[in-house]
Formats: structure tokens, C-alpha cells, sequence
């Protein structure tokens, strides 16, 4: 710790950087940033992130060194603007900004004007020659910091405005006369005092404090602590206070205040792209008061506005503007999210960080700007969250599915949801535990982000693109559709109405379409997303930077093509009892389970044989020249017996069966522990023929593409739940034996791997002894997860959440591999095995294999792939190429 706290900004000079951002947090190092690159913003200075942890080990006191600093700061401040804070004849007034290292959309607020007080608000009327000015300034200050500081309800104040405004029958805080606004001043005085017994402070310096205390305090509030769990923040990061002085944008019609995105942050288009308001203040724009108005004219055009664009209402400042972001893009080599003030026809810049978008915009930004040559690939595939393009793959409605469109606002956030609508966040969070569900309300603020993010969707009736809903859905990925203006809510009664008199109660379900903006009565198909030309363009890049081979977890041939489409490098894992569920087998399957000996188990596995081979055949075909990990029969058997009267019922007529027989088997095949049971190759051991039927079936599928085809088929023959070297020998014989059977009947030679799962810590710990028989090893992570920590997959749901909340687990482990204790088992099955056998083939094919933070463990690990869904190939083809950069 330094005892430096304060550092300036202004006047070109800065004595902060973007590099100080853990110090100044986000928002201070970039306004120093711009003051550097001689871009125009109001001078200030920034209070440290570590007063606020000083602050919070200290007992919420401050350095003593604190205050010097800031009076020297305003000092100086005071000489470049040429007035002085809580001067009554030419008052100073500044904004008291909170900014932390990541940037917290809406998490803790602004206290714009602070320095007015019943003084200096004349002092400020007469030196700007604008009463009416001076006076909505002090009623916002007195609203804001009532709100922030003394935690006064801001409904209060909402209650005294409204009804200011129907007394005087206009509709628009604008329309407020000056002797309106001082009217509300005093009944909000007067609220204040009788609510909270005291009077609002008038003294500057008093006020000052109270909001620099304000925003400290604020980073351990409910909703700052709920988005940091969220986003994994470590709270010991702390926040900055910017202090800045202040410009207005709600000095008449020369002045506005607007937000902008460099890049259009919802498609990534190369254009300038955001919302304004004339004569408004801070964040009149977002907050869904006024409908804000285009920045562009093309903007305007899209979005079917009639209000005039800034373009058009003040050609110069735009050009000014555009220039600036130019330049911000040129410097920080991103897509920019920019805000900024005009008064008086003078343009300010209060803000610049790089913007959030979607993934679909971040794909085409990071392409594109490889293009324009400022940044290359390395840095493109840097800049994309593998995670993110989950929201790319998502379904999108099918377009030939008949609709029933209610209603059409503002696609916020793309990709279609559909669900049962709810209208809070409370309920968002208690039927969600059943049911998918919509989020609809009037606006949403940082108290929803909970209920948010339980929501498939969130429908928004107010706001802009820039509203609260759509920044928070965008970062999420959950489709939002904003500014549905055509709805009207009764959040008490849970319902609302359309325009055209459509009554939607809590439960009905509606789909809407985030990428169109469309709301849709029902629910409505999903088809499969198509992928851009850029998308492909940045997986290909990937694909050159990754040392990991992705595989992809199928066994229908759907699953495979779209595996293959995906860009999956072979099927890591072909689950045969899936096959064993298809309605046609599933009776033969338990007749083979039901038999009592080899005879009849030999009867039913002779009607499997063919359609399993039939299976394996389409697989090898999708799959030509790429390997295909097929593992033999896993789970209990009893999983595929019929447990309910009526079903037990049904299997005994179909076989010709008695019931009691069926019950009887039933009970004799039933386990207290089934996972830890009569599975995996232990069914192999008891029940040759099982795996002996498996075996033909692939070795005569193989040979029969081979033969129609002319194309090898690189199989690999897995054998799961394998604890000790014998047994793998038993089983390898007898797979072998199969082998040499089906040549000599084809008259044909097959290449194949035999190899075992390491799924057990015993295999883990026995790798070098069972890599003598295994020529590869594929890391069944779940079942190890499961193993290793003694917990099951199945039954820990109910009490996970409890251990995360206790801080014993971090992640799900089930999500997320525990790289300290399952990850050194895989490093020791590693090492050991390859000790014994050089060339050992090594794979994963748990869950994990999709997930980005397991991955980045993978590759060092040292393994050759990861399998994971099909749907999850692209995630794991940018996270291998990220491990490896
Ligand atoms: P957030 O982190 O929520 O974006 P900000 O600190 O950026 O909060 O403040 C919100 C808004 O308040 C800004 O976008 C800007 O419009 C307004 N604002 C902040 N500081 C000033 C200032 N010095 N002069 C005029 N407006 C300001
Ligand atoms: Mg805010
Ligand atoms: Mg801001």
C-alpha cells in the first residue's frame, strides 16, 4: 500500500492511466485515459480502491491523510474551472461516480449536482441565466442523494412529481415550469424532514462525504454482492469513487446526454450506434423515462423512430463525436460503449469502457477488426468467451411454425424463449424450479438480476436497447425482447393486457423472439442456429492454435452428423445401451435381462445382434475416417426393466411371460447400490455373451462399410468400469476371439484399438499395470467425480447448493473438474500409464469435456482429445485454442 489515494484528471493532464485500473477501477483509469489522449472531459480526480478496503478493515473509517488530499484535489479543480465548490455566487458542483475494476452495470449509483444546496442553487440560477435549469438540477440532487445517501425511498419523490404534473395537467418532467420545479424542492425538503426527522443537508463538504461513504458502503450491499457471486468478483477487489465536476445537459435545447456504442453491440455492424436525449441529465437516457431518441439517422430509420436523430438535430457535435470514437477505437483496439454530455453545444466525455455484446457482435468484431488489422487472430480468439457462443447455438424459432404474434418491441437480446410468463423476480425464482418461465415487468433494475437469471427470457415494457434488461440479458445470453410498449401490466393482479385487448395471465405461456423482437402467444418450434461465415472464419483460426483433438459424445446418427457439422474430430464416446432404449429393442432387451440362463439370454441377444449392427453401420458411415470410441454395455441392467404394475403388466404379455416371473426377476436383479453394482465390464465378466454380441455387431458393421465403401473405420472398442489389469485381459481375449471370427467369415483384415475407461481411482492408481493390456485410456470423469468424492451425481443435487454456499465447494464438481483432487488422479493415470506404454492414446469423455475451465486443465494435463456433446463442440475448439495461446 502506497499513501497516494487521490490521483487527478484534467486539463489534458492525468496522473492515472487504463493500465491503474485495479487501483482507480475501470471507470477513473479510462476518464484519465481520455484526459491523456486530449479528449474533452470535466476534470476530477479518483479515490483509490484501496481506501475501500482501508475503509472496510478499519471499521469504515478512512485514512487520515484522506482528507488533504481531496481538499488539494478540489483546489485544483476549482482553478481550471474558475468557480469554487460551495461558493453561493459561482458554485462548483460535481458528480460523486462509483467504478470498480470490472465494470457493474447499475450497481451502484450516481449522485449527480452534488454541491447544491438552497444557496448556491441561486448562485447557479443567476450565473447561468437559467432559473429553471438550476432548479430541476437541485430537485435531481435532492432525489438522487436522498435515494443513495440516506437510503430515502425514491417512490417518495415519484408520488410528489406525478402529482406535481397532474395539477398541472402536462405529461413530461421537461414540461415542469421553474416555479414548479421550486414547488417540488420544498415538498421534497419538507418529505424528507418529516420521514427521516432530519433536514437535507446543506452544507457542501458535509454532502461530499456522505456520498463518498455512500459508495463504499454500497460495495457490500445486497445487490453489489448478489452480481458479484454471479460474475465471480472477488469482493476484496473494492470500488473507486470518481469524484468529477459536473456538466449539464439539461441546460435547454443546445444540451443533451446520450450513451453510444462504437460497434453496433447486437450484430456487431461497423457503426456508430446508441440513444440520446435533448436537455436530460445523467441517466434520463436508460432509465426508461423518456423514450430516448437515435444517435444516427440510419439508427432511426431501424428502429422506426420519428424523433430526430442527433445527426440531424446537431450535425457538428456528431461529427465531433464521431470522430472521438474513432479514436477511442484506434487507442483501445475494442469496441467501445461511450457516454457523454453536450452543454451548451460542447461535447464532454464522461465515460468509455469496452462494450458488452453479444456473442454473435463479439464474433464479428473480433473478425473484423483482424481484418482492419487491429489485432490479430491470437488476440481475436482471446477476446471470445467460449462459454458465450452456447447463446450462437441456441435454437431459433422455426420460421414455418404458425404464430400467433401479439405484439413487437425491441430485440435486446437475441436467440427465442419460450415459458411460462411470471411478473417478479420472486416468483421468476420459485417456479423456475419446475417450470421454464419469463420474466415480464414494467422495467427491470439490479433487484431482478436473481430472477433474471432463473429466466429463460426477460419481456421488458419500458427501455431501451440500453436499458437496464437488455445490457444485463445480453451479458447473461438470454433472449430479451425491450420497450414492448403494447403491454400493459398489473403486476398485483399477474397479468397483462395487449394492445388489442389479448388478456395473458401468470402460467400462460408466451415465446418471444429476441432476435426480432416479436412476442408470441404459445409456444412456438425451435430449429437448429445457423452459423455466420464469421464464426467459421474464427473456428477455423482456433483449429490452427489448439494442440487437443475434440470429440463429440453420440450414438444416433443425427447426433453424429450434427457432431460432424459442429467440426468434431470423432465420437469420443458411443453410449450402446442408448440404443438399447429404441421402442423396437427395448422388448428384446429385457428378455435378454429376464432369461434365467445362457439359452434363453442367447435367444434374445441374437435378435439385438442385427439391429445394433445396423447402429454401428450408419455411425461408421457419418464418421468415415474419424474415430469412433464405441463403449460396451454400462449401466445396471435392472435400469432397463419395467418398474411400474402396469408396465410389468405389459412386458409379461409381450413375452409370453408370467408376472410373477417378471416381479421375480425384478426383485433377484434389484440392488441397494446399483452404481457401485452389477455394471460395466463386471457385466461383462458374468455375462460373456453380452459383450460377445456387442463385439460381432461392430466388427461386422466395420467390415461391411469397409466393404461398400472401400473406407477403414478407426474404431476403438471401450470397456467401462475397469478396476484391475485381469480384467481387461479376460475381456480383451474374448473381444479378440470375435474378431478373428468375423475376418475369417468376411475375408477381411480389421484395425482396431482395445482400450478401457479410468473411471475408478483404482484404475487411476493402477494405470501403469492396466495400460499393459489397454492401448488407450479415455477419462469417464463423471463416474470418477463420482468415485473420488464418494458423491453421488444422481442424489447430490438436494444438498450441493448447501455446500457451495458453505464455501466447501467452489463449482459443481459434476460442472466443473476438480482439477486438486480428481485432476491428480488423471495426472498420476497419466503419468503411469504412459510409463508403461509410450504411445498410449489419451481421452476424456465426462461432462467436462465441454467445459472451458476443465479443458484449459486438460490440455496441460497432456491429454489428445476431449469429447463432449455435439452441441458443446464449438466451446471446446475455442477453449483448447485458448489453453494452448
Ligand atoms: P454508471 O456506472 O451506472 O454508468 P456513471 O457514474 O457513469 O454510472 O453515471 C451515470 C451517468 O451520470 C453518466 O452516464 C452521465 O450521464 C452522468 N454523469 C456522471 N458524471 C457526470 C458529470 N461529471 N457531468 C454530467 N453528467 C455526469
Ligand atoms: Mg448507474
Ligand atoms: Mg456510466
Amino acid at each position: 500500500m502506497t499513501d497516494k489515494y487521490v490521483y487527478s484528471f484534467g486539463d489534458g493532464k492525468a496522473e492515472g492511466d487504463s493500465s491503474m485500473k485495479n487501483l482507480l477501477g475501470g471507470k477513473g483509469a479510462n476518464l484519465a485515459e481520455m484526459c491523456k489522449m486530449g479528449l474533452p472531459v470535466p476534470p476530477g480526480f479518483t479515490i483509490t480502491t484501496e481506501v475501500c478496503d482501508f475503509y472496510y478493515q478499519n471499521n469504515q473509517q478512512f485514512p487520515s491523510s484522506l482528507n488533504l488530499e481531496i481538499e488539494n484535489s478540489i483546489a485544483a479543480i476549482e482553478k481550471i474551472i474558475g468557480a469554487k465548490f460551495g461558493d453561493i455566487d459561482n458554485p462548483l458542483l460535481f458528480s460523486v461516480r462509483s467504478g470498480s475494476r470490472a465494470s457493474m452495470p447499475g450497481m451502484m449509483d450516481t449522485v449527480l449536482n452534488l454541491g447544491l444546496n438552497d444557496k448556491t442553487v441561486i448562485g447557479l440560477a443567476n450565473k447561468s441565466g437559467n432559473r429553471r435549469f438550476a432548479f430541476d438540477s437541485y430537485r435531481r440532487f435532492i432525489q438522487m442523494y436522498s435515494d443513495v445517501v440516506l437510503g430515502f425511498d425514491h417512490y417518495n419523490f415519484e408520488v410528489i412529481m406525478d402529482e406535481k404534473k397532474q395539477e398541472l395537467g402536462v405529461v413530461t418532467d421537461t414540461e415542469l415550469s421553474v416555479e414548479a420545479l421550486e414547488g417540488i424542492v420544498e415538498l421534497f425538503k419538507q418529505k424528507i424532514k418529516e420521514e427521516t426527522k432530519k433536514d437535507f443537508p446543506q452544507d457542501a463538504k458535509e454532502q461530499l462525504w456522505g456520498a463518498i461513504s455512500a459508495v463504499f458502503f454500497s460495495w457490500m450491499n445486497e445487490r453489489a454482492i448478489t452480481y458479484r457471486e454471479l460474475n465471480n468478483i472477488p469482493s476484496a477487489w473494492g470500488t473507486a469513487v470518481n469524484i468529477q465536476s459536473m456538466v449539464f445537459g439539461n441546460m435547454g435545447e443546445t444540451s443533451a446526454t446520450g450513451v453510444a456504442f462504437s460497434r453496433n453491440p447486437s450484430n456487431g455492424n461497423k457503426e456508430l450506434y446508441g440513444e440520446y436525449l435533448i436537455n436530460a441529465q445523467g441517466e434520463d437516457v436508460v432509465a426508461g423515462i423518456r423514450t430516448p431518441q437515435s444517435i444516427t439517422i440510419n439508427g432511426k430509420k431501424q428502429s422506426g423512430s420519428d424523433l430526430i436523430s442527433m445527426e440531424e438535430s446537431m450535425p457538428k457535435i456528431f461529427a465531433e463525436l464521431v470522430n472521438i470514437y474513432q479514436k477511442l477505437e484506434l487507442h483501445y483496439k475494442d469496441m467501445q460503449d461511450i457516454e457523454f454530455t453536450v452543454q451548451n453545444n460542447k461535447l464532454w466525455m464522461l465515460q468509455t469502457r469496452n462494450g458488452k455484446r453479444t456473442a454473435h457482435a463479439a464474433v464479428k468484431i473480433a473478425v473484423d477488426m483482424v481484418k482492419e488489422g487491429l489485432i490479430d487472430k491470437k488476440e481475436a480468439i482471446r477476446r471470445i468467451d467460449p462459454e458465450s457462443l452456447d447463446q450462437l447455438l441456441h435454437p431459433t424459432l422455426d420460421p414455418k411454425a404458425k404464430v400467433k404474434i401479439i405484439g413487437n418491441a425491441l430485440p435486446a437480446s437475441p436467440g427465442a424463449a419460450c415459458g411460462m410468463v411470471v411478473f417478479s423476480s420472486q416468483d421468476a425464482e420459485k417456479k423456475s424450479e419446475s417450470k421454464k418461465v419469463i420474466l415480464v415487468r414494467l422495467e427491470t433494475s439490479p433487484e431482478d438480476i436473481k430472477g433474471m437469471h432463473v429466466s429463460e427470457g426477460i419481456l421488458t415494457a419500458r427501455g431501451g436497447m440500453t436499458s437496464h434488461a437488455a445490457v444485463v440479458a445480453r451479458g447473461m445470453g438470454k433472449p430479451c425482447v425491450s420497450g414492448a410498449s403494447f403491454i400493459q401490466i398489473d403486476h398485483n393482479a399477474k397479468f397483462f393486457t395487449t394492445q388489442d385487448g389479448i388478456i395473458v395471465k401468470e402460467g400462460d405461456v408466451i415465446t418471444i423472439n429476441g432476435s426480432n423482437g416479436d412476442v408470441i402467444l404459445g409456444e412456438v418450434p425451435t430449429l437448429k442456429p445457423n452459423l455466420s461465415d464469421d464464426f467459421k472464419l474464427l473456428m477455423g483460426w482456433a483449429d490452427g492454435f489448439r494442440k487437443l483433438k475434440i470429440r463429440a459424445n453420440a450414438e444416433t446418427a443425427l447426433d453424429c452428423q450434427t457432431a460432424r457439422d459442429f467440426g468434431a474430430e470423432g465420437i469420443g464416446l458411443c453410449r450402446t445401451e442408448h440404443m438399447f432404449f429404441n421402442e423396437d429393442r427395448i422388448i428384446s432387451v429385457r428378455e435378454m435381462i429376464l432369461a434365467e440362463d445362457l439359452e434363453g439370454r442367447k435367444k434374445a441377444l441374437a435378435k439385438l445382434l442385427p439391429m445394433q449392427e445396423r447402429d454401428f453401420f450408419q455411425i461408421f458411415k457419418i464418421m468415415a475416417g474419424l474415430p469412433v470410441t464405441i463403449r460396451l454395455l454400462d449401466p445396471p441392467l435392472h435400469e432397463f426393466l419395467p418398474h411400474k404394475d402396469q408396465e410389468i403388466i405389459e412386458v409379461a404379455n409381450q413375452l409370453g411371460v408370467e408376472i410373477d416371473y417378471v416381479k421375480r426377476r425384478n426383485a433377484q436383479l434389484k440392488e441397494e447400490n446399483p452404481m457401485l453394482g452389477h455394471r460395466g465390464c463386471r457385466l461383462g465378466i458374468s455375462y460373456p455373451e453380452i459383450y460377445e454380441m456387442q463385439a460381432r455387431a461392430i466388427f461386422e458393421a466395420a467390415s461391411e462399410v469397409k466393404k461398400q465403401y472401400n473406407q477403414d473405420v478407426l474404431l476403438e472398442i471401450m470397456i467401462p468400469l475397469v478396476a484391475t489389469k485381469k480384467e481387461i485381459e479376460i475381456l480383451k481375449k474374448l473381444i479378440i476371439k470375435v474378431e478373428l471370427e468375423v475376418e475369417a467369415k468376411q475375408k477381411i483384415k480389421l484395425n482396431y484399438l482395445i482400450g478401457t475407461m479410468i473411471e475408478l481411482p483404482r484404475a487411476a492408481l493402477m494405470a501403469d499395470e492396466i495400460a499393459s493390456e489397454a492401448e488407450f485410456f479415455s477419462f469417464g470423469t463423471n463416474d470418477l467425480t463420482q468415485t473420488t468424492f464418494g458423491l453421488s451425481r444422481d442424489d447430490s443435487a438436494g444438498f450441493l447448493g448447501h455446500y457451495q454456499n458453505a464455501g466447501i465447494f467452489k463449482k459443481d464438481p459434476f460442472a466443473e473438474l476438480d482439477v486438486d483432487g480428481v485432476g491428480q488422479l488423471i495426472e498420476i493415470a497419466v503419468a503411469k500409464g504412459k510409463a508403461t506404454r509410450k504411445n498410449l492414446k489419451l481421452g476424456i469423455c465426462g461432462e467436462h469435456g465441454g467445459n472451458p475451465n476443465s479443458i484449459y486443465f486438460f490440455h496441460k494435463a497432456g491429454l489428445d482429445y476431449v469429447s463432449c456433446s455435439p452441441y458443446r463442440v464449438p466451446i471446446a475448439r475455442l477453449a483448447a485454442a485458448k489453453a494452448n495461446i
